[in-house]
């Protein structure tokens, strides 16, 4: 990863920090990137304070123009960008279909979905300047299957790896790979206002009887990431401990 310069959106939390430690500590200059300022100054302060490199910008992904600012930041700071981690995303409205109101449907949607459309436009265009580079697009389990009460975050799940394998078609050929990971439930604050019940219930649909950690994903992005996965393109990697098994 020396040299390498890797941007990760919703990096101040969860998965996405826990990726953006495994690249810094492997060498690579990263970009972290949040809402949450504060939060994501204290990722960065933490990865200089290991040695590593690392600069926050904040970017609010359902904006457009903050997703163009983001890869042009990384482009000045580090001179380019090799690896594109499309992590945040938030879940949402709950309720079912008839109950869900129209803002609700709108917000998940362009916060999970059309941020990773405006993020790929950018990331894309700055890639194929320095010849190439790797996209990892955080979808879920509920990219392939469908979850009660949650009818745009599955939908924006889905639409992701579409999205995903429509980048692998269009950009393999110039080096640029695509593909997006599908987590199971993991133990992150994105499930703080989970009961002790609900919790046991998540626990009950994963066969290895737990729920997953931020480090474990984030293995996986970091192996699409990085040249190791250089044949693999367009695909869809669920990490899920056994969730979609049943
Ligand atoms: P998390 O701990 O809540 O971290 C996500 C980070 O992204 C938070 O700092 C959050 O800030 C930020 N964020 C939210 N909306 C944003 C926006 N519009 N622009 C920029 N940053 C924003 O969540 P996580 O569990 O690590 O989830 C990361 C990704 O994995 C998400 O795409 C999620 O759908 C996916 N995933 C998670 C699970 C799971 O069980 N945890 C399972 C499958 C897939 P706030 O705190 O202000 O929201």
């Amino acid at each position: 990863m020396k040299n390498k310069t890797v941007l990760v959106t919703g990096s101040a939390s969860g998965i996405g920090k826990a990726a953006a430690e495994l690249f810094a500590q492997n060498g690579a200059n990263v970009v972290v990137s949040d809402v949450q300022a504060e939060a994501g100054k204290a990722v960065i302060d933490q990865i200089i304070k290991n040695g590593g490199k690392a600069a926050f910008f904040r970017a609010e992904v359902s904006k457009p123009e903050d997703m163009e600012a983001l890869v042009d930041f990384a482009v000045k700071t580090y001179g380019r960008l090799d690896i594109a981690v499309n992590n945040a995303g938030i879940g949402g409205e709950q309720n079912p279909i008839a109950d869900m109101s129209i803002e609700g449907w709108n917000k998940v949607i362009a916060v999970n979905l059309s941020s990773v459309f405006y993020g790929m436009k950018y990331q894309i265009a700055a890639m194929l300047k320095t010849g190439g580079g790797s996209i990892v697009n955080i979808s879920s389990i509920l990219g392939s299957v469908g979850f009660g009460n949650a009818a745009a975050y599955t939908a924006a799940k889905h639409a992701l790896i579409g999205l995903t394998q429509t980048a692998a078609l269009e950009y393999s050929a110039m080096n640029i790979r695509t593909n997006a990971v599908g987590p199971g439930f993991i133990e992150t604050p994105l499930l703080s206002g989970l009961d002790a019940e609900m919790k046991k219930g998540l626990i009950s649909l994963h066969p290895i009887g737990r729920l997953g950690k931020s480090e474990e994903v984030a293995e996986l992005i970091y192996w699409l990431g990085s040249d190791k996965s250089s044949f693999v393109t367009g695909s869809y990697y669920p990490i899920d401990g056994g969730y979609l098994s049943r």
